[in-house]
């Protein structure tokens, strides 16, 4: 696997704990399975292998002599190996400083992914199947064409994109940084509306393409959803399939969960409230049990819908808070603009509390101490604080969209886990957020109904890794130009 992101060493989103998930179910159920990741700044070298020789990639015109070093994911046998080269990586960010990526971005990607065909010499191992992850690592499965068709048969590529809003855009004249040809500059290959879009050269190359969700594959094939790539994967017709992610329940699962005082089960699910409590004192709320509270861990932008629930004189939430009839926590950290926009509501309302960063352990507390977890996204290619909600028997209250529409059952008089706002716009997140509220309220023992029925929810990665190696099997039979193809 090719990736910019794999926990426990490099975390922007969900990207990071799906791919080394995934890597330890294939491990698991017999597969060898390896990972190629920059060292960033963050890595430690110490806890790592340093490969004695220098580990020399050419990238078009350049040479890059970098080192490599090794680690393992977890207790697996996964082995991880770190792109070394200081002048691209050693950072603070992954992608970019101050919400904005950083502008040699195309060099430090297209390093990696010709690193992808270099290494197999270098620790004398060839894997059947290059399987990369968003644009990141979107010019593998084009290196792999070109290769094949100079007549040296690779490695079956497989791309997988985790949210198709990041696509990986250059300008034209950058094209020497990618070390591919002017050649794969045409409108068929790497050129898109007159920028280089990774993202796209790597779905008309690989073999074969996914997705995280059934319903966000379906939805990305359309112009209202497909940021301009819909025709692009419509064109793979059954090569392009949607995979529902998994939650790794040895991390996100409140009978063990080490971050909790009080672990609880669906039968103990009324220790929720001392995570509350807890929740309540270290953030500054109130500490009562006569309110819900509404829980959001989140990047901030756009995408989360935080325009729709934070901007001046249009959000949401002011009219939430002041129903009175809920408490609000905030986890996240991005765009400057909502960062100042939560802290200014944070001032008004004391019913609302905003933690601006990242952190982990507040991650598990809020999963657990809250009765609602909001994610008002404009889109959703999977999403995974809903499952892992679910889990924490805290109900989801989602838009109608992506990953959501997969995995959260909506409220009825049957039961339901969740609840759907219909469209991300503040007047229908006002009234879903209001309803949600209002049931807590009035008929507390359909929320605990709903809640137990939440808890006994799974989406284990054994089934999505049983369904990406069937993925792995068919771009084989694709790249070899069998039956499948
Ligand atoms: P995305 O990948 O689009 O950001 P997901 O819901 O798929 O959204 O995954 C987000 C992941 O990142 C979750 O594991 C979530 O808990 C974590 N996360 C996001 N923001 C923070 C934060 N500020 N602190 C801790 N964890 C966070």
């Amino acid at each position: 696997m090719i990736t910019s992101e794999a926990v426990p060493w490099a975390k922007a989103g969900g990207l990071a704990d799906a791919v080394s998930a995934l890597a330890q179910e294939l491990d698991h159920s017999g597969h060898d399975v390896r990972i190629l990741m920059p060292r960033y700044q963050g890595i430690r070298r110490d806890s790592l292998y340093r490969y004695p020789t220098p580990f020399t990639v050419r990238v078009g015109e350049e040479i890059y002599t970098t080192a490599v070093y090794e680690g393992r994911l977890g207790d697996s046998s996964v082995v991880v190996y770190f792109i070394d080269y200081e002048e691209l990586y050693a950072r603070e960010g992954i992608y970019g400083a101050g919400g904005s990526g950083y502008p040699d971005n195309l060099r430090r990607f297209s390093l990696l992914n010709h690193a992808a065909f270099a290494i197999g010499a270098f620790i004398g191992w060839e894997p059947d199947v290059l399987h990369s992850h968003d644009w990141p690592a979107a010019i593998v499965p084009v290196i792999a064409q070109r290769r094949r068709a100079m007549g040296a048969p690779g490695p079956a590529t497989v791309l997988t994109i985790h949210n198709v809003g990041y696509q990986g855009t250059f300008p034209v004249g950058d094209l020497p940084h990618s070390g591919l040809s002017w050649i794969d500059l045409s409108e068929s290959q790497l050129l898109h509306y007159d920028s280089l879009n990774l993202l796209k050269a790597g779905i008309v190359n690989a073999d074969m393409v996914t997705t995280v969700s059934p319903q966000y594959a379906n939805e990305i094939r359309t112009p209202r959803r497909g940021f301009s790539l819909d025709k692009v994967l419509s064109g793979k017709d059954e090569r392009f399939v949607g995979i529902l992610n998994g939650v790794d329940y040895e991390v996100w699962n409140p009978e063990k969960d080490p971050y909790l005082d009080a672990k609880y089960t669906p039968e103990t699910v009324a220790l929720k409230d001392r995570a509350k409590q807890t929740i309540q004192s270290e953030l500054g709320l109130p500490i009562t049990n006569d309110l819900p509270l509404i829980g959001m861990v989140s990047r901030l932008v756009d995408q989360k819908g935080f325009e729709e629930l934070s901007s001046p004189g249009f959000g949401a939430l002011p009219d939430i808070l002041e129903s009175g009839e809920t408490q609000v926590a905030i986890l996240g950290s991005g765009d400057e603009r909502y960062e100042y926009y939560l802290r200014t509501l944070a001032h008004r309302y004391r019913n609302l509390s905003v933690v601006i960063g990242f952190d982990d352990r507040l991650a598990h507390l809020i999963e657990a101490a809250s009765d609602f977890f909001l994610m008002p996204s404009r889109y959703e290619p999977c999403g995974l604080n809903q499952l892992y909600s679910l889990r924490y028997g805290t109900l989801p209250i989602v838009t109608r969209c992506g990953g959501f529409v997969d995995t959260v059952e909506p409220v009825s008089a049957r039961g339901g886990t969740g609840f759907f706002i219909d469209e991300a716009c503040p007047s229908a997140i006002g009234s879903t957020v209001l309803a949600a509220v209002g049931m807590w309220h009035r008929e507390r023992a359909r929320i605990d109904t709903m809640r137990r029925a939440a808890m006994k929810m799974r989406f284990g990665w054994e089934r999505a890794a049983a369904e990406y190696v069937s993925v792995y099997e068919r771009a084989l039979a694709a790249a070899r130009g069998g039956p499948g193809a």
